[in-house]
């Protein structure tokens, strides 16, 4: 099987409740994930599906309601300040009903990108979130 991938980059901030350490208190990331899709054919130019499509698609998804602002569980019960604060700055936070670990946003961003990438006749086959240079979480179809 052939696959493309596309790497897309954002800066957001998250925390987890009830962690061990320093990752219970706000703090940000630049994220990165490799998205890598497949499909029954090459199309006419030998392609998967056009870099672009995925930036366009997926990636302006990502500007639009991850890059800077906060990612957060929808019951954090310190998230409130926060959600009011960006809300009123123009940067509503992104609520995930789960912990916001890279494991948990690899698998709403695969989610989202199988829904953007689907009418473009590609499968997600695979997504990569670096969530620190040395730590990434991995979903796959
Ligand atoms: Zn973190």
């Amino acid at each position: 099987m052939v696959t493309c991938t596309r790497r897309l980059e954002w800066d957001a901030m998250h925390r987890i409740p009830r962690h061990e350490s320093k990752c219970r208190a706000f703090h940000g990331h630049r994220y990165a994930a490799e998205i890598t899709c497949s499909a029954r054919a090459l199309d006419g130019l030998g392609r998967v599906i056009d870099f672009g499509v995925i930036k366009a698609k997926v990636g302006a998804w990502i500007d639009l309601h991850w890059d800077h602002t906060a990612i957060l569980m929808r019951d954090d019960p310190e998230a409130a300040p926060i959600a009011e604060a960006n809300a009123r700055l123009g940067r509503p936070v992104y609520w995930l009903d789960a912990s916001p670990t890279a494991e948990n946003i690899v698998a709403e961003l695969a989610r989202v990108a199988q829904e953007l990438l689907r009418p473009h006749g590609v499968s997600v086959e695979r997504i990569r979130l670096w969530e620190t240079p040395n730590g990434s979480a991995e979903w796959t179809r």
